[in-house]
C-alpha cells in the first residue's frame, strides 16, 4: 500500500463505532485527525473526555468544535423531516460532515470517516440514506465508512489504489458483536457505552418539550436559551402563550434561576419548595394557578395556605394559595412531557 502519507478526518463520537473506524484506517497506515462536533444536545458526561482519550488511546491529534449555535437551524428546518423524537438525523449527518469537509480542506487531509455501519440506524444508515448523505455533505467518494467499506461502492483511497476492497470490513445490521469482539482484538476500550442514544433530541420527553415550543412559540422565535431550558424541570402548558417550569431538586432550582430574567419567578420564603417560572403573557387566573401547581411540590402541610413570591421585572408580589392535590387531574393534563 502507498497511502503512507495519506491523511483523513476521522469523525469520533465518543462511541465505538467511530473509535474502530478511526483505529481502523491509522492501522491501514494513514494519518488520523480526530473531530469532534459539539451540538448543544448531546447527552452524556465526560463525552468530551472520552473523545479526548479515544485520541489518545490512538495516538491521533482531535479537534473539539462547537457548533451549538448552527445547529440550532438544523433542529429548527431539517430538509429531511425528524425520526422517532425531534432528531433530525439525515440534516445532521449532512450538517457535520459539510464541517468535517471543511476542517479536511484545512487540515490537508484526503478523506473523512466515519463510523457508520450500514443497516444500524433505521433513519440514517441505510443504503440510500449513505448516499444520500455523500452526496449532500459535498464529499461524494472521499466519505469512507471504513465498518461497512466492503459493502459500499468504492471510495477515494481505494480507487487511488491506498487500500484494497478486502481491506476494509463488511460489518452490517444492528448487533454489536463483531465491533466488541474486533475492540478486545485491537486493544480500543476508550469509548462510552451505548445508553440510548447519544442526543437529547431522541429522547421523548424532550421531544415532546421541544414540540410544544415549536407549536406555540415557533421554532424561530426560540433561542439557544429556550432550547437549554427545555432539558430543566416539569412543563406545565397553561394556555397557548403561558408555560410553567418547576424544578424537581435543588440543583435544577439554582439552575432554573439562571433562566429567570425576562419570565416571573415564583418563590417559596416559608417551606423549602421548587423554584418555578412563567414565561408568557400570564394573567391574574394563571399566575394563581401556576402558584398552586408549584405548591403541590412544595413541603407545605397538606390543604393549608402557603406563602409565595412572585418576583416579575425585580418587583415582588405575595400571593397566598393553597396547594393543588396530588390527584388534581390539571397536573397530568397540562403536563408536557
Ligand atoms: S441521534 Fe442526534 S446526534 Fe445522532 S445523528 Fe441523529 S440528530 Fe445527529
Amino acid at each position: 500500500m502507498s497511502g503512507e502519507k495519506a491523511k483523513a478526518i476521522a469523525l469520533l463520537s465518543g462511541g465505538l463505532d467511530s473509535a474502530l473506524a478511526a483505529a481502523l484506517t491509522k492501522r491501514l497506515g494513514f494519518g488520523v485527525v480526530g473531530v469532534n462536533f459539539s451540538t448543544g444536545f448531546c447527552t452524556g458526561q465526560g463525552r468530551c473526555d472520552t473523545v479526548l482519550a479515544a485520541g489518545k488511546g490512538l495516538g491521533i491529534p482531535v479537534r473539539l468544535l462547537d457548533v451549538s449555535d448552527e445547529y440550532l437551524e438544523v433542529v429548527k428546518h431539517p430538509r429531511f423531516g425528524y425520526g422517532s423524537g425531534m432528531n433530525p438525523c439525515l440534516d445532521c449527518r449532512i450538517f457535520m460532515l459539510r464541517r468535517a469537509k471543511a476542517l479536511m480542506e484545512k487540515e490537508g487531509a484526503e478523506f473523512v470517516v466515519t463510523g457508520e455501519v450500514l443497516g444500524q440506524r433505521p433513519m440514517s444508515q441505510h443504503y440510500r440514506a449513505l448516499k444520500l448523505v455523500a452526496e449532500e455533505s459535498g464529499l461524494g467518494d472521499r466519505l469512507v465508512r471504513p465498518l461497512s467499506g466492503r459493502l459500499l461502492p468504492p471510495t477515494y483511497p481505494e480507487k487511488r489504489g491506498w487500500v484494497r476492497r478486502e481491506d476494509w470490513l463488511d460489518i452490517q445490521g444492528r448487533s454489536r458483536r463483531r465491533q466488541l469482539s474486533l475492540a478486545r482484538q485491537w486493544g480500543v476500550d476508550w469509548f462510552s457505552q451505548p445508553a440510548g442514544g447519544c442526543c437529547i433530541l431522541l429522547e421523548k420527553a424532550y421531544a415532546a418539550r421541544l414540540r410544544d415550543a415549536f407549536a406555540h412559540l415557533g421554532p424561530d422565535r426560540m433561542k439557544k436559551e429556550d432550547f437549554a431550558l427545555l432539558r430543566l424541570g416539569r412543563h406545565f402548558r397553561l394556555s397557548p402563550k403561558v408555560k410553567l417550569v418547576v424544578g424537581r431538586d435543588e440543583t435544577e432550582n439554582a439552575m432554573l434561576s439562571g433562566f429567570a430574567p425576562g419570565r416571573i419567578r415564583l418563590d417559596f420564603p416559608d417551606v423549602p419548595g421548587p423554584t418555578a417560572l412563567l414565561e408568557g403573557e400570564v394573567s391574574q387566573d394563571e399566575l394563581l394557578l401556576a402558584a398552586r401547581i408549584a405548591a403541590r411540590y412544595a413541603d407545605s402541610p397538606p390543604g393549608e395556605e402557603t406563602r409565595l413570591i412572585a418576583l416579575m421585572g425585580g418587583k415582588p408580589t405575595e400571593l397566598r394559595v393553597k396547594p393543588l392535590s396530588p390527584d388534581d387531574p390539571r397536573l397530568r393534563e397540562l403536563r408536557v412531557g
